[in-house]
């Protein structure tokens, strides 16, 4: 399974240059589908709001800061823990095969890192392993209960649609779902997500 599930992420062509990159936040958000780029966290999920990460790190590339084809929607989880990693220090070599990054705005990201069944976040290259384990550590987040909070959310959202016409089955479902998910989200927020 892929990291954004159902999401496609890309950013769009021709975005003017802006001199605040705070000002491309709205564009940002819309190409990636409200999501984070690098966990895939939706924006329902977090105490700590979104950010707006440099892909190639200001300190590394200045010139980039106000680039919209160098910026990433991220959680502010992702977004500290990415910090100023970049471990080529080369501003046009995003990584040598072993450490390093991957945008998640291309196609290439999916070869890298995947979703098991579970909801996890595995690397399948040393680059996905390294981004994984050294950098987002989504091995020792909560990491499927995110996906699984997703998958709530989504099933939240049918039913509201159906709030008019459900069945008493679905009525129930809504009831419990609700309390489960005010549940995860209190572990959640108490992990820091
Ligand atoms: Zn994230």
């Amino acid at each position: 399974m892929r990291i954004h599930g159902n999401v496609k992420i890309c950013r769009r062509n021709n975005v003017g240059e802006q001199t605040d990159y705070e000002k491309y936040r709205d564009e940002l958000r819309e190409d990636f589908g409200f999501i984070c780029g690098y966990c895939g966290k939706e924006e329902a999920i977090t105490s700590k709001g979104f950010e707006i990460d440099h892909f190639v790190p200001k300190s590394i590339a200045p010139e980039r800061e106000t680039d919209y084809y160098n910026l990433v929607y991220a959680c502010f989880t992702c977004n500290r823990k990415k910090s100023k990693k970049w471990p080529t220090k080369n501003k046009d070599l995003h990584n040598d095969g072993k450490v390093g990054f991957v945008d998640p705005a291309t196609d290439e990201f999916d070869l890298h890192l995947q979703r098991s069944e579970d909801g996890n976040i595995q690397g399948i290259t040393d680059v996905g392993k390294y981004m994984c384990n050294q950098v987002f550590k989504f091995n020792i987040r909560p990491i499927k209960e995110m996906w699984l909070c997703s998958e709530i959310l989504n099933r939240q959202k049918i039913l509201e649609g159906r709030i008019e016409n459900m069945s008493p089955e679905e009525s129930k479902e809504y009831i419990e779902i609700n309390k489960q998910l005010k549940e995860l989200l209190q572990l959640l927020f108490a992990k820091k997500e």
